[in-house]
């Protein structure tokens, strides 16, 4: 099973979870609701995201706090900050830590076998959560519970890839239309996907304010784009048989709205990868695709519209 599958299981069962503040959403409050000070979110929610700054890292604390929530069967996350609270002494931040102790271990370690390195993740939010909540902070003796508890499973074994193998690479390949023969050649060239085509998530056009990043006609140079005559003819002494090749330029005129700073960087491909890129353009050009459009064309992306 892929994590991913795993996090869709996990997001519908904690789908009943409410990040709401209870007394807004249940109408208990009539003027400003002390509770929420009337934003309608659950304090303890609120506090454990509001400063995060990456998307990912928020939506995997809401995920985790979802989670911890509904092994303990709550509704709302905001009952996080009271569940515990029975007797009004200190007993009841070692039943907290009881708690979480069982939720790392019979759950997560136990019940869904997730790696050491899962389960100091689960921690880690939960931790962060808590101490932003303040009260809770240093009354839970997170380390101890960090080098006591988190444990790999018994038996299991450490995280396989399955990378696709050159047989599997090859029945793609020779299932593929010219357009994608050309992309499975700049992949194995080395590039980084998100090179070839990328959608800027919300959270990001803070530092990338295009909505989409793809790599461009006019991206593709020649590795030898500015060589004179002589420059050739030294090179082709040098390395006979040598076949050209594209420098691409990726991230082209990107800036990083943040630092300031130029994201581009040159990726060369591979002999078989220029060839396929070229055929292709080559064919996009003969049916008319890229004249159409004029010189725009080399605004367009490399890979065209399946
Ligand atoms: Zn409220």
């Amino acid at each position: 099973m892929t994590n991913n599958t795993y996090h869709n299981q996990t997001a519908s069962a904690t789908a009943h979870i409410k990040t709401e503040c209870p007394d807004c959403y249940e109408k208990r409050s009539k003027s400003v609701c002390k509770s929420c000070g009337g934003n309608g979110i659950a304090r303890f929610y609120y506090n454990a995201i509001k400063s995060a700054d990456n998307l990912v890292t928020k939506e995997k604390r809401r995920r985790h706090l979802k989670e911890f929530a509904n092994y303990l069967g709550l509704n709302y996350l905001q009952e996080l900050a009271t569940f515990f609270r029975i007797k009004g002494t200190d007993e009841d931040f070692v039943y907290l830590e009881e708690r979480i102790i069982d939720f790392v271990v019979k759950e997560l370690r136990e019940k869904r076998r997730s790696a050491n390195k899962t389960q100091a993740g689960y921690l880690s939010n939960l931790q962060r959560s808590y101490e932003l909540n303040r009260d809770t902070a240093r009354r839970i003796p997170w380390d101890i519970i960090r080098t006591e508890h988190l444990r790999h499973p018994v038996g299991l074994k450490s995280c396989e890839y399955n990378p696709y193998e050159h047989s599997k690479l090859k029945i793609l390949y020779d299932n593929s239309n010219l357009q994608y023969k050309a992309i499975l050649a700049v992949l194995v060239s080395g590039m980084r996907i998100g090179g070839l085509y990328e959608n800027i998530t919300f959270e990001n056009r803070r530092k990338y304010p295009d909505r989409l990043h793809f790599l461009k006609i006019k991206d593709l140079k020649l590795s030898t784009a500015g060589f004179t005559s002589d420059d050739m003819r030294d090179f082709g002494l040098a390395l006979p048989g040598y076949t050209d090749v594209y420098r691409m330029i990726i991230y082209a005129d990107q800036v990083n709205a943040k630092t300031g700073r130029s994201e581009q960087y040159p990726c060369y491909c591979t002999p078989e990868a220029f060839s396929l890129i070229n055929q292709m353009l080559a064919k996009r050009q003969r049916e008319g695709e890229l004249d159409a459009i004029d010189k725009k064309y080399r605004d367009l992306e490399c890979w065209g519209y399946a």
